[in-house]
């Protein structure tokens, strides 16, 4: 009796184990689909296998001899082209810009208050000159040096869609948790990581702030 319990235990995990791995591998396939030609087969399917199989996804990319950081990268990729469409037809006023204070300059005058870094416009690094763009267009901005303010300040003034900019687990971590609250969400990766003065493509974030829908 024991040993055909042992038995059926022991099936059972194989069995898990086995399903386990084709769901990663079928997971992995629609990335590599994803990466390839920019087509999204299922998207919030294969973001939720690929969070609850992060580890035997990672193994495999590692197999494949991808890049570590493509899975993060892709994610997010994933994501932004899931909630484009919401995004594009959210009016400018209705979305908020979170900048890292990372991007500042080292003697970067700006002081901190309750709802992040307050920029004086010195223009020593590009936080003015996007910032500056950004409420142009309507947009409510924000210089967060930590994702408690992001958070503090969604749940605040409640924008319609987010435009996030930071490192890549930043971006990762910060999109999937507005994204579980409902909220399209653009994550834009940084080009260099860091604590102060990193680097961002600013031409191709003034382009991503313009879009909105033409319907
Ligand atoms: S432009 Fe603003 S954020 Fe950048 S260094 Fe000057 S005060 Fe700081």
């Amino acid at each position: 009796m024991i040993i055909e319990i042992l038995i059926g235990g022991i099936i059972f995990i194989l069995i898990c184990i086995i399903l386990m791995l084709m769901a990663a591998l079928i997971t992995a396939i629609l990335l590599t689909i994803f990466i390839k030609t920019n087509h999204a087969i299922l998207p919030r399917i294969v973001l939720f296998f690929a969070n609850i199989l992060e580890t035997p996804l990672r193994y495999l990319m590692w197999l494949l001899h991808k890049e570590p950081d493509i899975l993060d990268d892709t994610l997010t990729e994933l994501r932004n082209h899931l909630y484009n469409a919401k995004f594009l037809k959210t009016p400018y006023d209705q979305r908020a810009l979170f900048l890292p204070q990372c991007l500042r300059h080292a003697d970067c005058p700006a002081t901190l208050n309750a709802e992040g870094l307050q920029c004086k416009h010195c223009k020593r690094c590009c936080i003015d000159e996007i910032k500056t763009y950004a409420e142009g267009l309507g947009y409510r901005v924000f210089i967060a040096p930590g994702s408690t303010i992001v958070y503090r300040m969604v749940k605040k003034y409640r924008p319609r869609a987010v435009v996030g900019v930071g490192c890549r687990m930043e971006i990762r971590e910060g999109s999937e948790k507005l994204a579980a609250w409902g909220l399209p969400v653009y994550g834009f990766k940084l080009l260099t990581d860091g604590c102060v003065e990193t680097k961002l493509n600013i031409d191709d974030l003034k382009k991503k702030l313009a879009q909105k829908s033409t319907d």
